[in-house]
């Protein structure tokens, strides 16, 4: 593609596109776009960006039509192991965000002893290709009836004995005479680029946009945390930080006993935190965001 700007594909709308329109906001990338258009152009950076269903961006970064894209784990996967694409996309980095579980489901009457249950029953599912991969692993001979939507109502039509879809709160399939029994593949949403080397000019995009990303992950959980403490607490409260690097140690003025601990927690900062510090002695617990990281 001789166009230098870089061509990032990223779902229009569904369960990935927050996350994904977000992260790229968080990246400073503004997306000049309306809701119906197929097309965002970003000022900052000299980058495209696509908006298409989620199905077809893995085959459009394969393809050279996008640089780079964002996708379920579990689409590209699928994918990888049905397609036979000859130079498919390449996974760069996984997202943390559209967490979502392949799982496999089977009427609530049944007692489920293990996989081996599974042995020459019919699973349906959009996802033939993971499930066979699970049941390959787990020694297990069942057919995956290929389902393209609405997985849950098939033993109830008789298509299939069991099933294996998407789950999330599990509620679709309570109301269809189904339980969850076993994990099949679990997703996030993931960064892919096309296989072909980027012009220097692309690839320099791509890598201050892949520093961003980073950057984003690293400051998402991320919190600044100040408190006064004890000298003689230093240790024992720097041992307990979530996920701190050295910590800034800074004198009081006034006070000869105590100093100031300031520290980034790479890892979540709950109220019990807050509690255990206080009772190694610290006090005036400050817990700030951190907006944006560079490492
Ligand atoms: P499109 O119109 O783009 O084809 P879709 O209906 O196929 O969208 P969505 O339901 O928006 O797809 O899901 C897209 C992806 O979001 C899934 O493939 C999966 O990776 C992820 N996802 C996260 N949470 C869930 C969930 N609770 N249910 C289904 N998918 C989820
Ligand atoms: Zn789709």
């Amino acid at each position: 593609m001789s166009d230098e700007r870089l061509r990032i594909a990223i779902q229009k709308s569904g369960r990935l596109s927050d996350g994904s329109f977000e992260l790229l906001k968080n990246c400073g990338l503004k997306i000049s776009r309306g809701r119906d258009k197929l097309y965002g152009r970003v000022r900052e950076l000299p980058i495209d960006v696509l908006l298409l269903r989620d199905d077809d961006i893995a085959s459009f970064v394969a393809d050279d039509a996008c640089d780079i894209g964002i996708v379920g784990e579990n689409v590209f996967e699928e994918e990888a192991l049905t397609d036979g694409h000859d130079a498919p996309a390449a996974l760069v980095m996984k997202l943390g965000f559209a967490h979502c579980k392949l799982m496999l489901a089977a009427p609530k009457e049944w007692t489920f002893n293990g996989p081996s249950m599974l042995e020459g029953k019919r699973i349906a599912t959009s996802y033939p290709g993971l499930t066979a991969a699970w049941l390959k692993r787990e020694g297990v001979a069942a057919k995956p009836v290929m389902m393209k939507g609405s997985v849950e109502v098939a033993p109830r039509l008789k298509i299939g004995d069991a099933v294996c879809d998407i789950v999330s709160t599990g509620a679709t399939l309570d109301a269809n005479g189904l339980k969850p029994v076993a994990t099949v593949f679990e997703s996030e949403a993931i960064l892919i680029r096309n296989q072909t080397a980027f012009t220097p000019e692309k690839q320099a995009v791509f890598d201050a946009l892949l520093t961003r990303i980073r950057g984003v992950m690293m400051s998402r959980d991320a919190k600044y945390i100040m408190m006064n403490a004890p000298r003689d607490a230093i240790a024992a409260i720097t041992e307990f930080l979530p996920g701190a690097e050295a910590p800034t140690v800074l004198d009081l003025a006034g006070y000869s006993d105590k100093v100031a601990i300031h520290a980034v927690c790479r890892e979540s900062v709950f109220w019990d935190t807050l509690e255990s510090l206080k009772k190694l002695g610290a006090s005036a617990i400050l817990v700030l965001p951190i907006e944006k990281m560079m490492a």
